[in-house]
């Protein structure tokens, strides 16, 4: 226990100029002293460890400094200011009201007030924690705050404003501290390190200053813990090892799953963070925070928005390109409703994975789903094959539903790329076996109604006769019309699945004839048997949800999300 002093005592700051990120209010109490107008009371609100007591220590210095400068800082050389430095000055008091709020206490205070001080202008009485003083100690000291001597200049810190009875409030200069930026913290901390003789890196120390939360003071004591299990070599991985903060990498390879609408991808990832131990409303609140940091970057205007470290920016920033704003919004609306109903909910794990495929189905890009969507899409038109998937509802391929959709399903919910299906339809060349003669390329193609499918559907099974077992998978299951001239046929068995797949051009060419639209595409499912089993897709476990939390169900309407 040598001669070890904590990085908040040592490096605090002894002038206006090196407190950090209260700019605008140390020029303000500089300018007061420069044009000698100070008030008899000042009160500093804020939360904790922003600087509160700092300034009225320096404050309490300066205006006592026997050769202030011309920038009416302190000089820290005069007999004043070296007394208020070695802690040994009369001129300065300080109450701490959490632990001394009785009457008495007040009471001797005021003793204090009366005796002139020895040297300098100004005896200074700081009150730490105002708002904790009793009602009776309130009252005695509003008096003296009321009539104090000429050499008494009072200044209260709180960070409770609320708390302050409005008479004192009155009586007082407010000066409200704010949470001080994290540029603005890791700045100084990098400067400590320099101090320190230590070597930090620039992510290493943003995770401090993030989980400082504003706080200079708990910045600083997070910082010489890391500085004693890292002697003096700061890494981002040694922090967030010993701080327990889950890697932001996982928030990255998270997004990416989501943007691929990986859902398979995303459960795997959240196994690999739970099972390391992070709380999953941890992972949750921190996965709507990174969304809502990807947001933010999209935009110049907003990147000031953007608190995480300058160096991984960048990154940031290449992400947020792939998001649309409409994706990002839903995404962190999405997240940040499984962070509220997660205390709530009894199945947590479900629930994080339900937010996850969810996620997951905002966004169904082409290539991640290609390979598995080979199965089940059996049938593209010419020229956008590798575009369907993109306008698939995004729940579509993955999993396979228990009851087929209503006729008029819930629009699905955000496509994430700038490409629309409209565009893809254009430039899709005639397919002639479905254009004949009459169809001419200059024929718009016309909307159809679900029944208007249905009616064709039915009609084309009932031409088949050779063919019984593409007639009964035809007639066992409904077409279920989607958005953009798409619709779905949910089959029993992949029996079935192969009978029309093998007959699809046929159907088609069929149905875009009858309904003079050659932009009618199909997509074939096998349903699951459902019944006694564990809930394996998402429709299943949307209901094993409600069951368990009710909520949800409002969730889902809110956002118009399907349940499959
Ligand atoms: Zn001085």
């Amino acid at each position: 226990m040598d001669n070890y002093i904590v990085s908040a005592r040592k490096y605090r700051p002894s002038t206006f100029q090196s407190v950090v990120g209260q700019k605008s209010l140390t020029v303000t109490l500089k300018n007061a002293i420069q044009n000698n107008k100070l008030a008899h009371a000042y009160l500093f609100c804020g939360p904790r460890g922003v600087g509160k007591t700092s300034c009225a220590r320096i404050f309490a210095k300066t205006i006592n400094c026997l050769t202030p400068t011309p920038e009416s800082e302190a000089c820290n050389a005069c007999e004043s200011c070296t007394a208020f430095n070695e802690q040994r000055s009369y001129n300065i008091h300080e109450l701490d009201a959490a632990s001394n709020n009785s009457v008495e206490d007040i009471r001797s205070l005021i003793e204090q007030v009366r005796i002139p001080p020895p040297i300098g202008r100004y005896k200074v009485f700081i009150i730490d924690e105002v708002h904790m003083l009793s009602s009776a100690a309130f009252n005695a000291f509003l008096k003296t705050l009321e009539e104090p001597p000429r050499h008494a200049l009072f200044i209260l810190a709180t960070t409770e404003k609320h708390k302050v009875i409005p008479t004192i409030l009155s009586r007082c200069q407010i000066y409200d501290f704010s949470r001080i930026t994290i540029a603005d913290i890791v700045d100084h901390l990098q400067y400590v390190a320099q101090g320190e003789g230590a070597t930090a890196e620039p992510e290493a120390l943003n995770i401090i200053a993030q989980k400082a939360d504003g706080g200079m003071r708990d910045a600083l004591s997070i910082f010489d813990q890391v500085m004693s299990f890292t002697n003096g070599n700061i890494t981002y991985q040694a922090v967030i090892n010993n701080l327990n903060v889950l890697d932001y990498e996982y928030y990255f390879r998270l997004t990416e799953a989501v943007l691929e609408g990986n859902a398979r991808a995303s459960m795997l990832l959240l196994n690999e963070i739970l099972s390391s131990g992070f709380e999953g409303q941890h992972i949750i609140s921190g996965l709507a925070s990174h969304f809502r940091d990807l947001l933010v970057c999209k935009d110049a205007a907003t990147l000031v928005l953007f608190e995480v470290g300058a160096s991984i920016r960048e990154r940031y920033i290449a992400i947020a390109k792939q998001c649309s704003d409409a994706f990002l919004f839903k995404a962190i609306s999405l997240a940040n409703d499984c962070d509220l109903n997660y205390k709530t909910s009894r199945n947590k794990r479900l629930l994080l994975e339900l937010t996850l495929i969810r996620l997951c189905q905002l966004c169904r890009p082409a290539d991640a789903t290609a390979e598995e969507d080979k199965k089940k899409t059996l049938i593209e038109p010419v020229g956008t094959a590798t575009a369907t998937p993109a306008s698939v509802p995004p729940s579509a391929a993955h999993t396979p539903v228990a009851a087929p959709r209503p006729a008029a399903p819930a629009k699905p919910p955000v496509r994430p790329t700038s490409t629309s299906l409209k565009d893809l339809a254009g430039e899709k060349p005639p397919d002639p076996q479905s254009n004949p003669a009459q169809a001419t390329a200059a024929t718009p193609n016309l909307p159809f109604t679900a029944e208007a499918l249905l009616t064709h559907w039915k009609s084309y099974a009932e031409t088949l006769k050779a063919k019984i077992h593409l007639k009964n998978a035809m007639q066992s299951c409904k077409p279920v019309l989607q958005e953009n001239d798409y619709f779905e046929a949910a089959v029993l068995n992949p029996g079935q699945q192969d009978e029309l797949a093998n007959n699809a051009s046929d159907i088609l060419a069929f149905l875009r004839r009858e309904l003079k639209n050659t932009n009618i595409q199909m997509r074939v499912r096998v349903t699951a048997e459902t019944a006694g089993k564990l809930p394996v897709t998402s429709a299943e476990k949307y209901e094993y949800l409600i069951n368990i939390n009710p909520l949800l169900k409002q969730l889902r309407e809110e956002f118009s999300l399907s349940t499959d």
